[in-house]
This record gives structure tokens, sequence and C-alpha cells, in this order.
């Protein structure tokens, strides 16, 4: 039986070094999905300012972990043109290339919207071999295609809810976990209520949590 579980964590926020420190000491990999184009970026959530990284000067906070492209300047997808969308993507994969010295393989969908339109465009950008959309599918089912892979829950709370039925279940399944590392830290008690979760998935032996590039390999069966 094939359990796996994943972590998506999106925007590469300065939020993503608690959850690196978390992840490495119980040993497991997420994958972080980046936008090269917004380095040092700052927005508000209500008061507390949400900063980004600036990549290319500091790579080496993601060394361990799975990167993936989350477009250049996180636009939504379903409002720019089709060369747009090529751009956002195909660019964003190049620089993070760049700065992390390795190849690129996965996209994860910026806001809520990817149409159709938007994935027929990003698969066929060379090298980009899975897609996360934002859409929710709590089934638990692997995708028909690495490039339809949908969201388990985008909450904690959610999550914990969610994960005794994933430990009961007895056939293949993919948690997909997707979110911010920002939920965690404003959220009450976040990284208490992520490592629980953690613990309490690795107390199951059939489930394995791997980056989202290795998941999906393993569902495809691609050779990596
Ligand atoms: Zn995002």
């Amino acid at each position: 039986m094939a359990k796996y579980l994943v972590f998506s964590i999106d925007d590469g926020t300065v939020y993503d070094k608690e959850t690196i420190v978390l992840f490495t000491r119980l040993g497991i990999r997420g994958t972080f999905n980046l936008n090269s184009g917004l380095s040092d970026y700052v927005w508000y959530l209500g008061d507390t300012p949400i900063r980004r990284l600036d990549h290319e000067k500091d790579p080496s906070l993601y060394e361990d972990m799975e990167v993936a492209s989350h477009s250049l300047t996180h636009p939504d997808l379903a409002y720019c043109y089709d060369e747009e969308v090529i751009r956002q993507v195909k660019e964003d994969k190049e620089n993070l290339e760049r700065f992390f010295r390795r190849k690129i393989e996965g996209f994860a969908t910026p806001f809520s919207s990817c149409g159709e339109r938007e994935v027929g465009l990003i698969k066929s950008i060379q090298g980009i071999s899975y897609i996360r959309l934002s859409e929710i599918d709590e089934s638990f089912d692997f995708p028909l295609d690495p490039y339809h892979f949908k969201v388990t829950a985008l909450d904690i709370d959610r999550a914990l809810e969610l994960l005794p039925r994933f430990m009961e279940r007895q056939e293949d399944g993919l948690f997909l976990y997707a979110g911010h590392s920002y939920d965690f830290a404003l959220a009450k008690e976040g990284y208490f209520k992520l490592e629980t979760f953690i613990r309490a998935a690795k107390s199951c032996p059939e489930i394995e949590i791997l980056a989202l590039g290795e998941a999906s390999s393993r569902i495809f069966k691609r050779e990596d």
C-alpha cells in the first residue's frame, strides 16, 4: 500500500525558517513554492508584516527541501494572456534553477484560479513535470495525472480532523497539505498543532512523508 503525506508550502516568506527547523528536527522533507520576482516584498496581514525572503542572496535555507515554482510575481493566472502565463512560470523556473543550482520540476498555482487553459500552458513548458492546484479534494485519491494535484487541507485544524480517516484508509492515498508558514506562525499554537500532526502521521508505518516531486514520481512511476 502506498500512502503519502506531502507538505506544499507557498510564498517563501521569513516564516519558512521556523517550518524548516521543525521539518528538519522531525526528519521530513517538504516542498516550498517560491516566487523569484518578489525578493524582500512585504505585505501586511492585519498589522503583521509578511516578508518574502531574497532567495538569490541566501538559497541555503531550502537546501534539504524541494523547491518548486509559484510563478515569478504571483499574479492571478486566469487574468494573464497565454504568453504571460508561460513567462510567469518559465522565467521563475529559470531563476530558481540559477539560485538553487538544481532542476525545478514542479509548479504550485498562485491564488485559487487555475483552469484547463492555464494547466495546458504550464504543462507545455519543458521540464515542468507536475502542477499543484488550489482546489480542495478531501478524498485522498491520487489525481488522474501529475498536472492536477488537489489539496486535501489548507489549514492545520482541518488537517488534524482528517488525519484519522487517512490513517485508517486501507488503500493507496495522498494527503496533500498546502498553506503558508505564516499560517502556523500566526495561529494560536499553530506550530504545536503542526508537530502533533506530523508525529501522529509518522506513528502510522504505512504513511511516508515526501516532497511533492517524489510523491508524484512514485504515483506516476517516473524515473528520476
Ligand atoms: Zn501564494
